[in-house]
């Protein structure tokens, strides 16, 4: 087979190298890649928001699947675009998309088939939206309705600031993705991120992960893409999660089924655990980053027959191997991300950083210069490894961290410490 992957971080670095292993694999392309994906295939300089060029460069290559990474080709319809041009896609149509796309319409489809969530409304103006707060008190969360890169999200513990944070996305702090809002009541739990593969028609059920959003040690700071993850995560056990795929995940792809927008590709479910069970919290309509790097280390199967079967329809009777160990990643970031940073630092290290047992390194940010890799992002590296526990492959990970050398990078040094502190209580 011959297959393109579409994406340049450390989530399309880890499929790449899951792909690269399939014995299916003839010919494999990723646009526009990384250095660190380079190793795993042939980089092309395709601009991914131009469909028709992607459709050209797959008719010539003769292209037989497209992977597509991240969510905003997937929400722009390049899988309707490819299909319309006779060339499979893993990964949903634009309506199916929404779920990520939209939270006003994943809420009601929760609401319209009893998937537990949140109580919530949606609203249009910024007063009916004020006036809900001001009925329902603090804390509240207060949401922008379409695609906002991670700042859509207001977890407001005053209804002073629930109504700064209304009147900052009706006032276009957010440009189109704040033109609808959601406001919904504040869950307490435990968040986990759960992940299923979906046909169209049913689903199976990947595994769970938890990830480090805040940029610095403690969960402190800023939020970010991600500055780490493990999996599986503790919290899910084997009976939640069975509640996950069948209170959640399996309702969603039935009511998408019969809307007419059957859902293919990951289902990545954020959710919260509650006292009276799973909640969702939102949908991902792909891998996380960095989640899907911990997730492609504890994959035993191989990825591609299971990418085929969700595009193809035919996960029925589908069954996917783990290992049983733990991976767990610490994303290397540029100093000052997530804000102002700079490019082009020299990062050395890498070789006997992956020497150490049971790591493997993915890229996220980098770029070859001449002989040199170099820091080309905000997220630059994901230094990852398994281990028979949370804290053996922290262990392991930090130690290849810090074979690293690299004078303008940071990480922080305590990812997976909830999990590790629930294994020496065990
Ligand atoms: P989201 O972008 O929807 O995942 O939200 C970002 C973060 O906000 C989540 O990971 C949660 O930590 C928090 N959050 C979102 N919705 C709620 C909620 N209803 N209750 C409590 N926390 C929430």
């Amino acid at each position: 087979m011959n297959i393109l992957l579409l994406g340049s971080g450390g989530r399309e670095h880890a499929l790449a190298w899951k792909i690269a292993a399939s014995p299916l694999v003839e010919r494999f392309y990723c646009a526009p890649g990384n250095a660190g994906i380079a190793k795993e295939c042939e980089l092309i300089a395709l601009d991914v928001a131009d469909h028709a060029a992607v459709i050209t460069f797959c008719k010539a290559q003769r292209i037989d699947l497209v992977v597509v990474g991240p969510e905003a080709p997937l929400c722009a319809g390049i899988v309707d675009d490819l299909a319309a041009a006779g060339i499979k896609a893993f990964g949903p149509s634009k309506a199916a998309a929404r779920l990520e796309g939209s939270k006003g319409f994943t809420k009601d489809l929760c609401r319209a088939n009893n998937i537990p969530t949140a109580a919530y409304e949606r609203f249009t103006t910024a007063a009916s939206a004020k006036a809900y707060v001001r009925a329902q008190g603090a804390p509240i969360v207060v949401k922008a309705d379409g695609l906002a890169a991670g700042k859509g999200v207001v977890v407001a513990g005053s209804v002073a600031e629930a109504e700064g944070a209304i009147d900052m996305m009706f006032g276009g702090g957010l440009g189109e993705a704040g033109a609808e809002v959601v406001v919904e009541e504040f869950l307490q739990g435990e968040e986990a991120s759960f992940f299923a593969l979906c046909d169209g028609e049913t689903a199976i059920a990947l595994a769970s992960a938890q990830d480090h959003k805040r940029v610095f040690d403690g969960d402190q700071g800023p939020n970010t893409g991600g500055m780490g993850a493990y999996s599986p995560a503790p919290v899910m056990t084997a009976e939640l999660s069975r509640r996950a795929m069948d209170e959640i995940v399996l309702p969603t792809v039935r009511a998408m089924k019969a809307m007419g927008a059957p859902y293919k590709g990951v289902l990545y479910a954020g959710l919260m655990i509650t006292a009276e069970g799973p909640k969702l919290i939102e949908y991902n309509v792909r891998f996380g980053d960095p989640e899907c790097q911990v997730l492609m280390l504890r994959l035993m199967s191989d990825l591609v027959p299971a990418l085929l079967a969700a595009s193809d329809g035919v996960l029925k009777n589908f069954d996917l191997r783990w290992y049983p160990d733990a991976a767990l990643t610490v994303v290397m970031a540029a100093k000052g991300y997530p804000g102002s940073y700079a490019k082009g630092s020299a990062i050395e290290g890498l070789d006997a950083a992956a020497a150490v047992e049971g790591v493997e390194i993915f890229h996220a940010g980098t770029k070859a210069d001449g002989g040199r890799i170099v820091a080309n992002g905000g997220r630059v590296l994901n230094v990852g490894a398994l281990g028979k526990s949370v804290g053996e492959a922290q262990q392991r990970a930090y130690q290849a961290v810090d074979r690293i050398r690299w004078s303008d990078g940071f990480c922080r040094r305590d990812i997976g410490f909830r999990a590790v502190e629930r294994e020496r209580k065990v």
